[in-house]
This record gives structure tokens, sequence and C-alpha cells, in this order.
């Protein structure tokens, strides 16, 4: 038919840009020890859903079919944001629970400014109820108060099993191009299913960015409910949270401020620059032999 792949056909406002971009740099830190480091952009696969958030959401929303969402996040949640946009984008109503019952008289921080711009409506909970959601009669409690019992739950940070699911086409598109693949953590969820996709031969590396030491138990969790069993082959270094969640010291700053630099690759700070200062580490440690090829996962951009 004339005109059919002309410009821009596709109408779905949620299409994604598949497989992200798979970008080589030239890094002297890694150079010098003979490794390769590849950058993985997931950051360019939608403008609004950014990176993991569109390869979790997007099995979800299919499995919403058009009914309203609720999910949770902390202040600064790029997945209350991505959900947001996701709600404005399909035009279906949005409930975001937020952690933190003293930010509810307060004015909203950038973040959830713009999703409550994306028409997302914000219901917050006191910590102690938020930390108690998984309870089913919390959760049922508090969707009660948000008015938000018929809508579809997506869990905190959006990882479920279908989530996970969604995850491991990140594994099956770097098969055969890195032998180690690294992604920062915050539930897990992206972790176990990249893990799961890889494969036989590769390994994903996981960096944690809160404190705590959960994700080892967190994540084989996901992968049982995603996939029957513990998948791939995958570990945590624990060591680059820098003081836990959202915790961004100068030192920190100061290497993401470099990075930026010698890459021109804009540097999220909550996840991806930890991510980044890790590998870094690791490879000045000699942790990986010389000839492997590196690939790290940018899951996200800077916000705003
Ligand atoms: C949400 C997020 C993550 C963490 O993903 P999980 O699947 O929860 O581990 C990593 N990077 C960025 C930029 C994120 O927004």
């Amino acid at each position: 038919m004339p005109g059919d792949n002309e410009g821009v056909t596709s109408t779905d406002p949620l299409a994604p840009r598949l497989p992200s971009p798979l970008e080589e740099i030239r890094d002297d830190r890694f150079a010098r020890h003979g490794l390769r480091l590849l950058l993985k952009r997931d950051d360019l696969i939608h403008p609004d859903l950014i990176g993991n958030k569109w390869r979790k959401l997007a099995p979800n929303l299919e499995a919403a079919r058009g009914r309203a969402l609720v999910t949770f996040g902390g202040a600064y949640s790029n997945h209350l944001r991505a959900t947001a946009a996701a709600g404005r984008l399909l035009g279906l109503p949005t409930t975001g629970v937020v952690r933190g019952q003293e930010l509810a008289g307060r004015p909203l921080n950038p973040s959830l400014s713009r999703c409550a711009a994306d028409g997302m409506r914000l219901h917050f909970v006191d910590r102690s109820t938020y930390r108690r959601k998984g309870e089913p009669e919390t959760l049922a409690a508090i969707l009660r108060a948000a008015g938000a019992e018929e809508a579809y739950v997506v869990p905190e940070g959006g990882s479920n099993a279908a989530a996970v699911r969604g995850c491991r086409a990140l594994g099956e598109e770097l098969r055969g191009r890195a032998d180690v693949v690294a992604v920062a953590c915050g539930t897990g969820g992206t972790l176990a299913g990249l893990a799961a996709g890889l494969a036989t031969g590769q390994r994903a590396l996981g960096v944690p960015v809160l404190k705590g030491g959960f994700l080892e138990h967190d994540t084989a969790a996901l992968q049982n409910r995603a996939f029957g069993a513990r998948t791939g082959d995958w570990s945590l270094d624990d060591r680059f949270h820098f003081g836990g969640y959202a915790r961004t010291p100068p030192e920190l700053d100061t290497f993401a401020k470099d990075f930026e630099q010698r890459h021109g690759l804009p540097v999220e700070r909550l996840y991806v620059a930890k991510l980044l200062y890790g590998l870094v580490a690791l490879a000045g440690e000699g942790a990986f032999a010389r000839g492997t090829a590196l690939a790290a996962v940018v899951t996200g951009r800077p916000f705003p």
C-alpha cells in the first residue's frame, strides 16, 4: 500500500524503540585492563516510559486491559512517573500511593508534580502502613482509602512476574554481544529477567542501590514466581550503594559529571551513576579477565 512505512506510521503512543541501541565507548579505565565497555541504551526505548520501566510496564498494561492502574512508590520514584505517563498516553486513570504521610500537606516535589500533571491521583500513606502494603488486609484498606478498589494493582517498582518476564527480552537482545552484563538494581526485577534472557556462558551482575543485602533473596524469589526456578548465571555486588537509596554523595556526583564529559552520556544519579562507578572500581581491581566485553545497561536518564 502506498504510504506504508513512510514517516511515522505507528499510532501506538507506547511504541518502543527496540532492540535498544548498543554502543561501544572507549574509556581508558577499561581499555588498560583489556576490557571493552558497551552501553545498552535502554534509556532510548521511549521518551516517557524510560528504560526498564517500559519493559516492566508494557506487559502489565496488557494484563490491565484498559482498567485504571494503581501503584506505589517513594517521592522520587521513576516508576511512579512512568506509570503516570502511561496513564496520560493511554487515557487511563492512575493512582499513585506515595510513601510518607508527611508529604501530604507540602508542595509537590518536581517528580510528584510531573505525576500530578500527567493526571495521576496521589494518595499519601504513613511509612509504617506503606511497609505493610504486602499484607492483603493492609493493601485492601489502602486501596479503599485511595478510591482505587477496582484498579489493576502494579506493585512497587513495577516488579511482578509479568514485568520480570518482560525484562527477559533485554537479555535476549544481548545474546552474543557481551560476556558480562551489568545493571543497577532497585527491586531486582530487571536483573531477574535479564539473567533469564542471556545465553549460556554469559553472566549478569547486579549493583544494588539500596542498602540491606536483601536482593539475593528477592531476585531469586522474583525468578521463582516468573519462571518457576532460579534462572541463569547472576550475582550481586553490594559495595556501591553509597549509603542507600537516593544517597548521592559528592564523590558520586563528581564521578558522574566526569563520565558525562568523557562520553556525552547523561548519567542518571540514583541508579546508573552507581552502576558505572561500580564497574570502574571492579575493572581497577582486576575483577574481569582480559578480553571480557562488558555491557552496562543504561536504565534511565536524569530527571528533569
Ligand atoms: C527503576 C530503576 C531501576 C531498578 O530496576 P529494578 O527492576 O527495580 O531493579 C534501575 N535503574 C533505573 C534508572 C530505574 O529507574
